[in-house]
């Protein structure tokens, strides 16, 4: 038994050796990402639950290494939280989007706002703030279209110094959404706190909505203190017409997922959009 035992801790200490490595390949490699051109924003329409209009789209990132393939953003995004990367590439993310709509202006295109995730220390980053402030003041272009999204486990971690960047940010007529409301830390006392906007229900809450009542009810309560708080609430990962019909029928005020469209490219999402208001 005790050689077994022994056994099992060389098994495991050299699985966690591989995983240890491979963070660290991954690492080394995300450290070029930006400079390589292996990133690229990917826009996930938002709906309007009422109308169906496209009021909006989420900037998501892609990251594709030549030799490792597509990462997933889940993979990525804690490396780079944990190494500071998370800033520059942050900061390359608005900066998509905002020149996205910088053309959108230019082209003389319908614009839609667009949803960019932030982490906590993109609060108190003087170089996010500086590119936002200059972006307000010179665009021409309506801050509210940008909204930031933020997770509360993320937001709640950082309360003190995510209080102060958040609301500098805020002071530039830009928007906030909780992101993956329900999932964190759930101190509602935050709400009261932090200038917020919109709460964005968690996937996990949607996506067995129609067979889960303990997911109903969480939904419904959600909505209730979302537009009690006077909030606007989104629910992301709707995947088919019959739950898009019952968030509609609860109150949701938009709707995100596959149901609709997947995330795309910047060309794709353009010709998605046109070829909706043809119709
Ligand atoms: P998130 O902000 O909660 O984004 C929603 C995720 O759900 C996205 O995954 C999206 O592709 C996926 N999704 C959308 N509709 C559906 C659906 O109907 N069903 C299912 N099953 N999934 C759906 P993605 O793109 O893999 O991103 C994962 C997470 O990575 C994001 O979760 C966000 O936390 C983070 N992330 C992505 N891009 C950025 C970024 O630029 N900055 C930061 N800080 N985080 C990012
Ligand atoms: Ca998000
Ligand atoms: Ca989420
Ligand atoms: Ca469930």
């Amino acid at each position: 038994a005790k050689s077994s035992g022994r056994d099992q801790y060389r098994f495991f200490s050299s699985e966690l050796d591989k995983l240890a490595r491979e963070r660290r390949t991954l690492e080394q490699a995300l450290r070029h990402a930006l400079e390589r051109d292996e990133l690229e924003m990917h826009y996930q329409p938002r709906i309007d639950a009422r109308t169906l209009d496209v009021v909006g789209a989420e900037a998501l990132m892609r990251w594709t290494h030549p030799e490792l393939g597509s990462i997933p953003p889940n993979t990525f995004i804690p490396i780079a939280e944990e190494n500071g990367l998370i800033r520059p590439l942050g900061l390359w993310a608005m900066q998509q989007a905002c020149g996205l709509l910088q053309r959108w202006k230019a082209q003389r295109r319908p614009l839609i706002s667009l949803s960019v995730n932030i982490s906590a220390s993109q609060l108190a980053d003087p170089a996010l703030l500086d590119f936002l402030r200059d972006f307000t003041m010179h665009s021409g272009i309506d801050p509210q279209l940008l909204e930031l999204e933020i997770t509360e486990t993320q937001l709640m971690e950082n309360a003190g110094a995510a209080g102060q960047g958040l609301s500098a940010l805020r002071q530039l007529g830009v928007r906030f959404s909780i992101d993956d409301f329900g999932t964190g830390y759930s101190s509602l006392a935050y709400l009261k706190r932090f200038p917020i906007d919109k709460l964005k229900i968690d996937k996990s809450f949607v996506q067995d909505l129609l067979g889960d009542t303990t997911d109903l009810a969480i939904v419904r309560a959600i909505m209730a203190l979302g537009h009690n708080l006077g909030l606007g609430v989104v629910a992301e990962g709707v995947e088919n017409f019959a739950i898009a019909h019952q968030l509609k029928l609860l109150g949701c005020d938009e709707l995100q997922g596959y149901h609709f469209a997947r995330p795309m490219r910047v060309e794709a999402l353009e010709a998605w959009i046109d070829a909706r208001q043809q119709q």
